[in-house]
């Protein structure tokens, strides 16, 4: 096996440092004046806004650049209500993982509990609502979400979340908010304008109060900080700090809002504490209408690829009807938005399985696949010879060796024989809408099996190269054990077996039995990393991708955020037509973890 030396990312680190305060806005006054502030005439970046540089969206073709900041904040009130029409057809799937806090001495806040949703989110306010997972967390929604589930009507709860995905839906303009021209700022490779919103004295209740960047060539908001104002007696306005990305060309899409409440200082009184992350994705997901679901059905999966003109045996048939299945599976999911197109992260996993079968001599008569699961919950499962990994729990994994450990169960199952799902070779069984995915499809093995996989999984981590990485493997267990009763809803597998019982790992408990002590407090002991830290996945067309940042050092035990939620700051960049650069798909999962002492940060 290579070594690989390019460490990757702490950049949840960064995240951390980065706190946004939001303020300085409560300190203007709500009936301050428009406050135009002219755009210096000798602006450079002038030409930078034709339209044919930017191919950006009809709206913005016609429009002359705006020449003072008046103008300037005209054109952005009409590039979001651009944005509201071309999003009002579509369904985003919209997923919020939340944490409750606790404070303890040593690290800081951390999880007391955790609460996850996912829905998809109608854009047009005409659909009723559709969750993925049935009766959860009503309780809490009602707490938290005050009037928001009164006024605005989304196929998603809690919507609350969700809901800093416009500034405002309805009266985003000059009658209802102050516009006052903070400054320029760059985020990531993007020139924007700051502007502080704040709504006019009788603007209502519930408007917007805090911050918006605009980018500087066609002024759409790519990113909104702060609260709504002001809340009813009774009911809740949480903070917000929503990002959007440039990935069709002239739009901005809603991609990440992440949410925090609570004080720590001493002496504070906070009735709620919390860290949410809200992730939407499936923006170009086709609206599945009755005669989709008809029409998009293929029998013909299986293709004959046999030289010969003969029937199959019946080892051969057994084995078409479970590709069949497989096939069907796999398009399935991904067409509700639940699994990742083919893609880069895929060969990284598939290297993985490639030494793991190579060095125990395992050869299978069809090549094991891997793909990626969209959502947060830590689970896996396989399908025919498709092992099927969840973003969630790739991003918390500390290393190479922890992912040999999670891909070798699944591949047990395969060299075992333990095939589930010959019953989906019958594509009536693939006729259900997306909503009810969790409902019409599951991959869970009898304990029989969890336990025979187990066996046969670490019988081939041990005569793999990774036999030498078990101790990391091993602690990447400890360190969920510790975490377990509190992170429920995160570990809730949906589709596959469970990685827990009752607050007990059960998944390949036996290597943690010869692992390390584990140790919150020893900087360079990463058992495992916060969620987001491995995998990006693309609002608009559900790829995914794994994370290139620079390591960021560990300068202390509450820098780790095991399992945990942190601020999203994704760097901004402009559309391009051009392909991203290829990336190192020929290495594994990189290490995540640094120290300082491994490390310096730059100086610079
Ligand atoms: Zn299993």
């Amino acid at each position: 096996m290579r070594k690989v030396m390019n460490k990757m990312n702490m950049n949840w680190m960064i995240l951390a440092l980065l706190a946004v305060t939001m303020t300085a806005v409560a300190q203007q006054s709500a009936s301050a004046p428009q406050n135009p502030q002219p755009v210096a005439a000798t602006q450079p970046d002038q030409t930078a806004s034709q339209p044919s540089q930017t191919q950006s969206g009809q709206a913005q073709a016609n429009l002359a650049p705006p020449t003072t900041m008046d103008q300037v904040v005209d054109r952005v009130i009409v590039e979001e209500k651009e944005l509201i029409k071309f999003l009002s057809p579509r369904t985003p799937i919209v997923e919020t993982y939340l944490q409750n806090l606790t404070q303890d001495p040593q690290l800081g806040p951390i999880p007391q509990d955790d609460h996850y949703f996912l829905g998809r989110m109608d854009l047009s306010q005409s659909i009723d609502r559709s969750d993925f997972l049935k009766g959860k967390d009503d309780g809490m929604e009602k707490h938290l979400l005050g009037e928001f589930t009164k006024k605005f009507k989304f196929q998603y709860q809690p919507l609350g979340f969700s809901w800093m995905i416009f500034a405002d839906r309805t009266d985003f303009d000059r009658q209802h908010y102050n516009f006052h021209y903070v400054r320029r700022e760059f985020l990531g490779d993007v020139r924007c304008l700051v502007f502080d919103l704040t709504p006019t004295k009788d603007a209502g209740r519930g408007r917007f109060l805090g911050r918006i960047w605009v980018e500087d060539q066609n002024f759409n908001i790519v990113r909104l900080n702060g609260t709504y104002a002001h809340p009813s007696r009774n009911s809740y306005y949480f903070h917000m700090d929503s990002w959007r990305l440039n990935l069709v060309p002239g739009y901005w899409v809603p991609s990440y809002i992440y949410s925090e409440e609570g004080d720590f200082t001493a002496g504070a009184k906070n009735k709620i504490a919390f860290k949410a992350q809200t992730r939407m994705w499936g923006y170009n997901l086709k609206t599945a209408t009755a005669n989709d679901e008809l029409t998009n059905i293929r029998v013909d999966s299986v293709k004959d690829s046999t030289p010969t003109a003969q029937d199959a045996t019946p080892l051969a048939a057994e084995r078409e009807w479970q590709q069949q299945a497989e096939d069907n599976v796999v398009e399935r999911l991904e067409r509700a938005g639940l699994l990742a197109p083919a893609g880069d992260v895929d060969k990284i996993l598939q290297t993985v399985v490639n030494n793991l079968e190579i060095t125990n001599n395992i050869d299978l008569p069809r090549p094991v696949r891997t793909r990626v699961l969209t959502t947060s919950p830590l689970e896996t499962f396989s399908v025919g010879n498709t092992i099927v990994v969840s973003r969630g729990l790739i991003d918390v994994l500390p290393d190479e060796g922890s992912l040999a450990m999670v891909l070798s169960h699944e591949l047990a199952h395969i060299v075992l024989g333990h095939n589930l799902g010959s019953q989906y070779a019958f594509n009536d069984r693939m006729l259900f809408s997306d909503e009810v995915t969790y409902q019409n499809l599951g991959f869970k093995h009898i304990p029989e099996e969890e336990t025979a996989a187990d066996k046969k999984a670490i019988e081939m981590l041990k005569a793999s190269p990774y036999a030498q990485k078990l101790d990391s493997a091993g602690l990447f267990i400890k360190a969920l054990q510790a975490r377990a009763p509190q992170l429920s809803a995160l570990l809730q597998a949906h589709l596959g077996n469970n990685i827990t019982e009752n607050g007990m790992v059960t998944r390949m408990a036996a290597l943690a039995t010869s692992a390390p002590a584990l140790d919150w407090n020893k900087l360079d002991q990463i058992a495992a990393l916060p969620l987001g830290a491995r995998v990006k996945l693309n609002p608009w067309d559900d790829k995914v991708e794994i994370v290139k940042a620079q390591p960021v050092a560990i300068t202390s035990a509450r820098d780790k955020m095991p399992f945990e939620v942190t601020p999203f700051y994704p760097r901004l960049t402009r559309y391009s037509t051009a392909s991203a650069p290829a990336s190192s798909t020929t290495a594994a999962l990189p290490t995540a973890a640094t120290t300082a002492d491994a490390s310096p940060t730059p100086t610079n």
